[in-house]
C-alpha cells in the first residue's frame, strides 16, 4: 500500500516536471535591458518575460543600469547559458560588435529591441516603433498648441535631444525638426540660445538631471526678460527635469504658465504632470505590442520561418540594413490620455491620480 502511494507520488512529480519542461520546452531566450531607472524598460522586461513564457520559452532577463561594461559582461554571461536567441536593448548601440561575433559563432540569433545595434552584421532583426514619427508627433503637439498653423507667433523654443549613443535619439530629433525647421527658418519659432543639432542639444544617457542643469543654464543666459514658450523634449524623464528647472524660476504658476513641453513613453510621473496641466504631451509606445512583435519574431526564427517585418530600408546600422518591424506611436495629452492609456488597459486609472 505504502509502496503504491510512494510510486503514485513519484509519478505525479514526474508528470509535473514533464509538464513544466513542456511549457519551457522551446528553449531559453536571453533579454538584455538597459536600465531600471525608467519605468518603460521595466514594463518592457516584464512584458517580454510574460510573452516568452506564454509561448513556451524560458527567459533570462538582466538589466545593466546604464553601464556599458556591465551590459557587455551580462551578455557574455547570458551567452554561456546557451540561449537560442539574444534580445538586446543596447545602452550604446556601437559597443557590442565583439560579443555579437561570439553569438554569431555559436549560432545564436540576435534581435535589436527598440534601439538599433550599430556597426555589426551580427544583428538579425530589429523590433521598434516608428522613431522618426515619434519626433514628428512631439513637434506637432507643440505646433498645434502654439497655434503656429494659424499664423500665431513668434514664440521662443529650446530644443533637447536624447543620448547621442542611442540611434533613436537622431531619429526623434530629425522627425521633430522636419516639422519645426520651417517655422524656425520663417522666424515664427526662435531658438534664442541658437543651440541646435544633436552635437549641441544631446543629453548623455537620457539623464533628467543633465537636462535640468542645461535648462537652468539656458534660462539664466537667454531668458532674463524674454519668456520661453516651448521646449522640445524627447523623453519624459528629461521633461520632468526641464519642468523642475522652469518651476524654479517661476513658470507653471498663475502669473506665468508652463511652456509647452513634449515628452515620450507615457511614464506615470509625466502623465500625472499632464493631468496637473504642467507637461503638455507625451508619446505612448505600447510595450506590450513591442514584446509581442519581438516574441513573434523569435518564434518564426526558431521554426525556420521568415519573421514578419514592415520596413527593409530605414535602419542601416553601418554594416547592413536591418530588417525591421515598426510599431505605431501615439501622441497623448490631456484630451486623450484616458482612451490611450486606461481604456487600452495599459494603466489603471488609480495609478495616474
Ligand atoms: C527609447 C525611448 C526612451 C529613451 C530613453 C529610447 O531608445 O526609444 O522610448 O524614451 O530611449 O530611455
Amino acid at each position: 500500500m505504502r509502496r503504491t502511494f510512494v510510486k503514485a507520488l513519484a509519478c505525479a512529480a514526474a508528470l509535473l516536471a514533464g509538464g513544466s519542461a513542456l511549457a519551457q520546452g522551446k528553449g531559453l531566450v536571453a533579454v538584455s535591458m538597459p536600465t531600471k531607472s525608467s519605468s518603460r524598460w521595466i514594463a518592457d522586461g516584464d512584458n517580454m518575460v510574460r510573452s516568452l513564457k506564454e509561448k513556451g520559452y524560458s527567459a533570462d532577463l538582466q538589466y545593466a543600469e546604464d553601464d556599458i561594461p556591465n551590459q557587455l559582461a551580462q551578455i557574455e554571461n547570458m551567452l554561456n547559458k546557451r540561449p537560442k536567441v539574444l534580445v538586446i536593448a543596447a545602452i550604446d548601440g556601437t559597443t557590442l560588435s565583439d560579443v555579437l561575433q561570439k553569438a554569431a559563432d555559436r549560432g545564436v540569433k540576435v534581435i535589436a529591441y527598440d534601439r538599433l545595434i550599430r556597426g555589426t552584421k551580427n544583428v538579425d532583426y530589429y523590433a521598434t516603433f516608428d522613431n522618426f514619427q515619434v519626433g514628428v508627433l512631439q513637434a506637432n503637439s507643440i505646433v498645434d498648441k502654439l497655434g503656429l498653423k494659424q499664423g500665431k507667433g513668434p514664440f521662443n523654443i529650446e530644443l533637447f535631444g536624447g543620448s547621442p549613443d542611442d540611434n533613436n535619439a537622431f531619429f526623434f530629433y530629425n522627425g521633430a525638426m522636419s516639422v519645426l525647421k520651417p517655422y524656425i527658418d520663417g522666424g515664427k519659432l526662435v531658438v534664442r540660445s541658437k543651440q541646435m543639432g544633436m552635437d549641441k542639444i544631446g543629453t548623455l544617457r537620457w539623464d533628467g538631471a543633465v537636462a535640468q542643469a542645461r535648462m537652468d543654464n539656458l534660462l539664466s543666459a537667454y531668458y532674463g526678460k524674454e519668456k520661453l514658450h516651448a521646449v522640445l523634449s524627447p523623453y519624459d524623464g528629461l521633461s520632468i527635469g526641464i519642468l523642475s528647472s522652469l518651476k524654479g524660476v517661476g513658470y507653471c504658476s498663475s502669473q506665468q504658465p508652463c511652456p509647452v513641453v513634449s515628452g515620450q513613453d507615457a511614464e506615470i510621473p509625466s502623465v500625472k504632470s499632464i493631468l496637473r496641466g504642467e507637461q503638455y504631451s507625451t508619446v505612448f509606445k505600447d510595450t506590450r505590442q513591442l514584446a509581442s512583435v519581438t516574441v513573434a519574431m523569435i518564434d518564426a526564427l526558431l521554426s525556420g520561418q521568415q519573421p514578419t517585418v514592415n520596413d527593409t530600408k530605414t535602419y542601416n546600422n553601418g554594416a547592413k540594413v536591418v530588417p525591421s518591424y515598426l510599431l505605431k506611436p501615439i501622441s497623448v495629452d490631456a484630451s486623450n490620455w484616458k482612451a490611450a492609456l486606461v481604456d487600452s488597459g495599459y494603466y489603471k486609472e488609480a495609478q495616474l491620480k
